[in-house]
């Protein structure tokens, strides 16, 4: 038998280490997600980008079920005159915003810059947009870099986003399947029809992929949709090579009519499927 006195000590001590050891704990889950600033306001909070932004700079926009472009008001119908023409590959397009406001540059900073922790936040708002459209969707790829451009940037944005929306939406992600074999020139600086081609014949589907793909619903991501050239070359490679359906997910699209009224904005988006600039 303890003398009181010495049980008390131990109770004591006991409960001291236990308080130290819960204040750790709090310190190092206080590390582990520090306080930061919203890329947009620069508001002091724990989000890259904050709540208040996103509502902000999410409007509600009318778009067409095919291409996600944004439909006039007295449009009558839920697919906009060149799909009705000319469908394309890909079964519908989904986007989380217009590529106006702040996105374009915070889109800039994950592709150009490094800032490759931007990928998540951008991801769960495409998987906002994602979610009541989602469809039979099962696995989830990334547009690809060719190997020269993968080897310059240090990583591609759409894998970054794919992995992050296929995570929020509990699919498989994949980035061995679809490749981009040739490094070709910046598109802008081709004419209409060399960008015509060189897109049409980007894609491949690895050798090894094929039976993995045939009979798959599949979404390919990309940061940006501009005209959906890419996202339609890459569709039609996944459908020739066995896919069951391909969606086309993007963060951004360009409007077809931007906020500020510009001529040549409003040109480039409605320019064919098939003359992409992406
Ligand atoms: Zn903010
Ligand atoms: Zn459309």
């Amino acid at each position: 038998m303890m003398p009181q006195g010495a049980t008390q000590y131990i109770d004591w001590m006991l409960s001291a280490l236990l308080t130290r050891a819960n204040h750790a704990r709090l310190a190092l889950a206080r590390a582990a997600r520090p306080a930061s600033q919203c890329h947009l306001c620069r508001a002091w909070q724990s989000e890259p980008v904050c709540a208040a932004c996103v509502q902000a700079w999410r409007p509600s926009v009318r778009r067409c079920l095919r291409c996600a472009i944004d439909l006039d008001d007295d449009h009558p119908d839920t697919i906009c005159q060149r799909c009705e023409d000319q469908s394309p590959e890909f079964d519908r397009a989904i986007v989380a915003l217009d590529y106006s406001g702040p996105w374009p540059s915070l889109l800039a900073r994950l592709k150009f810059q490094g800032a490759t922790a931007l990928a998540r936040p951008l991801a769960q708002l495409l998987a906002e947009a994602v979610q009541p459209r989602r469809g039979a969707t099962d696995l989830v790829l990334p547009v690809p870099l060719s190997q020269q451009r993968l080897r310059e940037r240090g990583y591609n944005q759409a894998w970054l986003l794919a992995k992050a929306v296929s995570q929020n939406l509990g699919m498989e992600a994949r980035t061995d399947m679809l490749a981009r074999p040739h490094h070709t020139q910046r598109l802008m600086t081709l004419s209409a029809e060399e960008r015509m081609l060189q897109i049409q014949e980007a894609f491949q589907v690895m050798p090894h992929a094929h039976a993995a793909l045939a009979g798959r619903h599949i979404a390919i991501v990309d940061d940006v949709m501009t005209t959906g050239a890419t996202l339609n070359a890459c569709a039609r490679t996944l459908l020739e090579a066995g896919a069951r359906s391909v969606s086309a997910w993007a963060v951004a699209r360009t409007p077809a009519r931007p906020d500020t009224g510009s001529e040549t904005a409003d040109t480039t988006a409605r320019v064919d499927f098939s003359h992409g600039l992406s």
